[in-house]
């Protein structure tokens, strides 16, 4: 089955609101093996919106909108949906009783005006779906001949969400004759055009299960996919391909299913009851806030310091004088005596600190921005990694930072 997710709402083609509904619903329709091929945004403007459907149904048996459901003059999406479908709108009972109920729970004095009544016209041959977050219904409404069907939800993305897994999703099960199943194997330390070589036995010549390469906030992926009769068939396609591309970068790899690096370390931790602490400069206590994100955390995770100034190096770790006058904030000796400075004041087993030029400014032809050492001490282990990716955002050298300091735990213990 094929689709196109169509988008509607002026607010999202001035830039105003950005288009989550239609990367949630692409995710939601791939992974029950419908093929979205289309991404569409429409103002309100229904002669816009009618010849946006049209031309999807030129090769889609499936359009789903959000949006326009409203009781304003200017949602018309609905009557849109009636016209290209050659259905027509009615009055429906139970959604009038409830919209009633619901505005009254308002407030007791609110009067029920003509537009409110708009939310209660349905499409007379549509399946209708109960907005259990707002008041505007969505609906599906087919042309089982034709094999057309148009899916209307909500513009807002709690209710549009909730309305999808609740009723949409089931209504189109039933209408979908195969079976998506996918996995995405998350990895670090290596660059996209490096995994795209190492993995191009595996991708030329790709049918099923399909392969596809990403980069997203620092880190690369693979997402492997497969669409079979059924999705046991799916899933064990899936899985022998798994195997093969860990065959090929399976160093790199920290996660088969697209688990966050720092959910995979923070598991492992806890699984291996080994306690830590940091002490960070230029990521600010990024560390210590991801880390923190893991439920139950608190088992291991002693404390984070952030020791921003030479005085607070010294002050909160012991850093020495000599040692920052010496070498510097930046150096594979100041980031060592932070992660022994903070395993001593802590008494945790592991010590991981982070010293850097994050950037823009700040570098030198010596210590250029983008220069970080992280040190890790961890039984007799003693490690400094340095980092120098002549890259001159801050956030994107703070966030590598982060991604470093977990990596190193990951593979250390
Ligand atoms: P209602 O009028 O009941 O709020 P509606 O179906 O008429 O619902 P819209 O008026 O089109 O929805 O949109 C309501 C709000 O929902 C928008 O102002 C916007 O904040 C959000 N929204 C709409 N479409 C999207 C979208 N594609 N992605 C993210 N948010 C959206």
């Amino acid at each position: 089955m094929k689709a196109a997710i169509l988008s509607v709402g002026t607010e999202l083609l001035f830039g105003q609101v950005v288009n989550t509904n239609a990367a949630y619903l692409s995710k939601e329709l791939n992974s029950m093996g419908i093929d979205v091929m289309y991404h569409y945004t429409v103002g309100d403007n229904p002669a816009r919106l009618a010849d946006m459907i049209h031309m999807s149904f030129k090769d889609c048996d499936l359009v789903i909108t959000t949006g326009g459901l409203g009781p304003t003059q200017d949602d018309m999406t609905k009557e849109i949906a009636c016209q290209v479908l050659g259905d027509k709108l009615v009055e429906d009972k139970k959604v009038l009783e409830e919209l009633e109920e619901r505005l009254k729970a308002f407030g007791k004095d609110l009067v029920v005006t003509f537009n409110n009544y708009k939310q209660a016209m349905v499409p007379s041959r549509g399946v209708i779906f109960h907005n259990e977050n707002g008041s505007a219904p969505g609906f599906a409404l087919g042309d089982p001949e034709e094999k057309k069907f148009i899916i209307c939800l909500p513009g807002p993305p709690r209710e549009m969400t909730a309305m999808f897994k609740t009723s949409a999703a089931s209504w189109l099960e039933k209408l979908v004759d195969s079976a998506m199943v996918y996995k995405e194997i998350r990895m670090f330390g290596i660059g996209e055009s490096e995994l795209e070589t190492r993995l191009l036995p595996l991708i030329d010549g790709q049918t099923d299960p399909t392969l596809a390469t990403y980069v997203k906030n620092g880190e690369c992926s693979v997402r492997i996919a497969s669409k079979r009769a059924t999705k046991e068939e799916a899933s064990a396609a899936v899985a022998e391909m798994i195997e093969k591309v860990n065959g090929y970068i399976g160093d790199f790899v920290y996660s088969l299913d697209n688990e966050e690096l720092v959910q995979v370390v923070g598991r492992k931790l806890l699984e291996k009851n080994i306690t830590i602490s940091c002490a960070e400069s230029c990521t600010g206590g990024m560390f210590a806030a991801a880390l923190t994100d893991v439920p139950g955390i608190s088992a291991v995770f002693d404390r984070g310091i952030v020791t921003y100034s030479n005085k607070a190096k010294m002050e909160e770790l012991g850093v020495k004088e000599e040692t920052l006058a010496a070498h510097g904030a930046v150096s594979e000796e100041t980031a060592m005596e932070m992660a022994e400075g903070i395993r001593r004041v802590s008494g945790s087993d592991i010590g991981i600190s982070v010293t850097g030029i994050a950037g823009p400014g700040g570098g030198t032809p010596e210590k250029p921005v983008g220069l970080v050492y992280i040190g890790f001490v961890y039984g007799d282990k003693k490690i400094c990694k340095k980092i120098d990716r002549r890259i001159t955002d801050r956030s994107a050298n703070r966030r590598h930072s982060l991604l470093t300091m977990l990596n190193i735990i990951n593979k250390e213990i």
